[in-house]
Parts: structure tokens; C-alpha cells; sequence
């Protein structure tokens, strides 16, 4: 596996031979700080397991630390850093008044009870609670997170701080002072900024779209794009895919892997593996899974026009290289993603104030900012002539600069 902070450093480093930025970049090739805690949970049978968790704070010139923490047993350091650089730079691209941070613990949440995840997820909170706050770092879900775990979360900063704005975790059920539109938020904000630059990156009206990944972004992307005309061709989860040249019918492959626990054998569709289902001829192909899927051992064989990342960091910096020479245009995470961390922002923005703002202006406010960040990356690449990833990396480092 692939170190992800090196891929994060390498994509750095292409950037600033475009355009240096002298001090900053010196600063941004580390955290401010990286925690490591232990969290002991008492089991359901009585015996104690202690639990790795992290937060990794990466830089706040631009506003408070913002990112979510994700569960998962892969999960370690170095991912975490990742994620809460691109976070850094996501939150400049969307201009949003935040700054980086990541969070998570090595667990695989499916093997607990609901009774212990909440015990782990409340531990979480005990240990950091003195570095968390609605002005200093505000975490969100991520990976196998959910609203419920964010309320398990809020209610224990609550609990321990007093503070009562709700405004230090978002992603919280909407009766627990969670926003309108937050669930479906990455992938309505991927759908955005891939309508705005469709036209730029000479793709038809109507795509063959490739999806790997079936969670909160794979699938909410999968229902958009199908709702707005195009053809969902293949989609995975992390047993194996299916592909239909004639379009999936999602609202049966949902109930399909309801009923049977898996995506495969669907009617009339043939199935795939997630090696596979990357090399598949479209027009799109999103991955909204997980790191390192495109990397150079399977980069020559990509057959998309475009590649839109919904994951963080999908393609390794040798495979962006590769597609880059293949002419296949990348929408970079950092900006195509960034529609989970806009909505965020309106989550605490509301807390803060005291509002809740109906799901319409939510979605009217999050497309005009996703415009707005996709034709400022494109200008931004057009400008240094060069591909949308350093053209992004350009407008966050040139934004954050100009608050240090
Ligand atoms: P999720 O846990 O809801 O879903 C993950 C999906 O990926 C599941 O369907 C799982 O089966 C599938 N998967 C796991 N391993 C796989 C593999 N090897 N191949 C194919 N599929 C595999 O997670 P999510 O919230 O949808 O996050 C997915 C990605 O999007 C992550 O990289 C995350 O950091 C990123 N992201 C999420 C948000 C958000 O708001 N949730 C925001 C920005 C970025």
C-alpha cells in the first residue's frame, strides 16, 4: 500500500515547480500537530480492548480545523495526514472560512455492538474534547461515520464543555441541529461541478457514467447523475461490481443487495470486479471509494474520457502522470469532493446562528459555490497551462497565503 501524506507531498511538489510559494510550503510539508490516543472500551463481554485514534490538526490560517474522522481497520497516521492536507487546500477551493483537519480510529466498526461503538465513539471525544470547539476544530464524518455517531459525539462535547451551539461536530442528524441536504451533499456537489465543466472537457450531453464505490457518495452520486439523464453503466462495492451497457436500474439493485447482501447476479447485468470495473470504456468514471485505486499498474488500461475523484486520493501521483500523457482529464478530489465540506460549513454556520435553512437554499447556495470553484480551477489551469489537480493546488495555495 502506498504511503498517502507521500502521494499528498508528491502532488505538492508538482504544483510549486508551476509556481513557488517560498515559506508556505515549508510550513505545509507537516501538521501543526498530530494526536495519537489510546481509547479503552469496556466490551459487551466484560473484557477490555484498547483502540487506536488520531487527530491530526494541519493548518488553520484560513479558520478553524475542519475533517472528518473515519473508521476503519486500514486506517493509521499517515492516511490521516493525508486526508487533513487535502482538507487544508478543499477548504480554500471552496472558500470556505475553515481550515484542515482529520480525524479517525483503527477499528472495523461492522465487528461492534451499536453499544460499544457508542462507548468508542464518546472515548473519542473524551480524549481531544480540550482541542475540539466551534472556533478551534470542528470534525465531521467520513468512512463509515454516521449522522448517528456525529450525535453520539456532539452530546458528549456537550456534556463534558457546556458549550451548547451544537457548532463542534457537524454531519448530525437533523434533529440533533444537522443541516438540510448534508447526506447526499459530496455527491450533489460532485454532480455540480461536473455539469459545470462538462462542456469544457468536451464530454456529451448525456454520459455513460462508470462508479466505483456504493456508500454515502458512491451511491448518492449514482442517484444524481441517473436523475439528471445519464447512464450508469457499472458500479462496485468492495466485494465486486456489475455492468449493464443499457444503464442500471438503481432502485433495484438497492433492494437486490438489500435482500441478497451483495451486488452481484443482478438481472440482466454481468458481473465485475472492482479491477475490472476501472478499466471499463465510459464517458466517466468516478471513484468514490477509497485511496490508491488508479495507480501505474493499471493506469495504461483506463478507458474513461474523464475521471472525476468523489474518494480522496484515488489515483496515485504515477498514475496522474500516466493519464496525463493518455490526454484523460482528472477533476481533483480537492475540489470535486468538496460539496460534503461546503454543506458542513453551512451545518456550523447555522448552529452558530441559530438558523435552519430549508433544503432549497441549501442546494442554491451549494451550487453557486460549486460553480464558482469549478471555473475558478479551471482558470486557474488554464492560466499556469496545466491539469485541473495543479491548477486547484495553485488557487488554494495562492488563497491560504494570502491569510498567513
Ligand atoms: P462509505 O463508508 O459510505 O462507503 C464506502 C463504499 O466503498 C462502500 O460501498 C464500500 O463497500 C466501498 N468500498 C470499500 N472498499 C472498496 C474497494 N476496494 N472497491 C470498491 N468499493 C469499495 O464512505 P463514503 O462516505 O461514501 O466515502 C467514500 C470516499 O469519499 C472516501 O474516500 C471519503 O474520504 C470520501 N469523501 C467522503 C465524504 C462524505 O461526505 N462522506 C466527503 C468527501 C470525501
Amino acid at each position: 500500500m502506498q504511503n498517502p501524506f507521500q502521494n499528498a507531498m508528491s502532488q505538492l511538489d508538482k504544483a510549486v515547480k508551476i509556481k513557488d510559494f517560498n515559506d508556505l510550503i515549508t510550513k505545509l510539508r507537516q501538521p501543526d500537530r498530530d494526536i495519537r490516543i489510546s481509547i479503552p472500551i469496556k466490551m459487551d463481554n466484560g473484557t477490555l480492548k484498547v483502540f487506536e485514534g488520531y487527530r491530526v490538526e494541519y493548518d488553520n490560517a484560513r479558520g478553524p480545523y475542519k475533517g472528518g474522522i473515519r473508521y476503519h481497520q486500514d486506517t493509521e497516521i499517515n492516511e490521516v495526514k493525508a486526508l487533513a492536507f487535502w482538507m487544508a487546500l478543499k477548504c480554500a477551493i471552496a472558500n470556505i472560512p475553515m481550515g484542515g483537519g482529520k480525524g479517525g480510529i483503527t477499528v472495523s466498526p461492522k465487528e461492534l455492538s451499536s453499544g460499544e461503538l457508542e462507548r468508542l465513539s464518546r472515548g473519542w471525544v473524551q480524549k481531544l474534547s480540550d482541542i475540539l470547539g466551534p472556533k478551534k476544530d470542528v470534525p465531521a464524518p467520513d468512512v463509515n461515520t454516521t449522522p448517528e455517531i456525529m450525535a453520539w459525539m456532539s452530546d458528549e462535547y456537550e456534556k463534558i464543555s457546556g458549550d451548547k451551539t451544537r457548532a463542534t461536530f457537524t454531519g448530525k442528524p437533523i434533529e440533533k441541529g444537522g443541516s438540510e441536504g448534508r447526506g447526499p451533499a459530496t455527491g450533489l456537489g460532485g454532480f455540480y461541478v461536473f455539469d459545470s465543466l462538462r462542456a469544457q472537457l468536451g464530454l456529451p450531453e448525456k454520459c455513460n457514467v462508470v462508479i466505483q464505490g456504493f456508500g454515502n457518495v458512491g451511491l448518492n452520486a449514482a442517484e444524481i447523475f441517473a436523475k439528471n439523464g445519464h447512464k450508469i453503466i457499472a458500479i462496485s462495492d468492495s466485494k465486486g461490481g456489475v455492468y449493464n451497457q443499457l444503464g442500471l436500474d438503481l432502485e433495484k439493485l438497492i433492494t437486490h443487495k438489500k435482500s441478497t447482501g451483495s451486488l452481484a447476479d443482478f438481472a440482466d447485468s454481468k458481473n465485475l470486479t472492482n479491477a475490472e470495473l476501472l478499466e471499463t470504456a465510459c464517458d466517466l468514471l468516478i471513484p468514490a471509494a477509497f485511496e490508491n485505486q488508479i495507480t501505474d499498474q493499471n493506469a495504461g488500461n483506463v478507458k474513461a474520457k474523464v475521471i472525476m475523484e468523489l474518494a480522496n486520493g484515488p489515483v496515485t501521483p504515477e498514475a496522474d502522470e500516466i493519464l496525463f500523457q493518455k490526454n484523460i482529464p482528472i477533476i481533483p478530489d480537492v475540489l470535486s469532493n468538496s460539496g460534503g465540506v461546503t454543506v458542513s460549513y453551512f451545518e456550523w454556520d447555522q448552529n452558530l446562528k441559530g438558523e435552519h435553512w430549508t433544503e432549497k437554499e441549501v442546494f442554491e447556495k451549494l451550487l453557486g459555490m460549486m460553480n464558482d470553484s469549478a471555473q475558478k480551477v479551471y482558470e486557474s489551469s488554464q492560466k499556469y497551462s496545466t491539469d485541473l489537480r495543479r491548477g486547484a493546488f495553485i488557487l488554494a495555495l495562492e488563497r491560504i497565503s494570502e491569510k498567513m
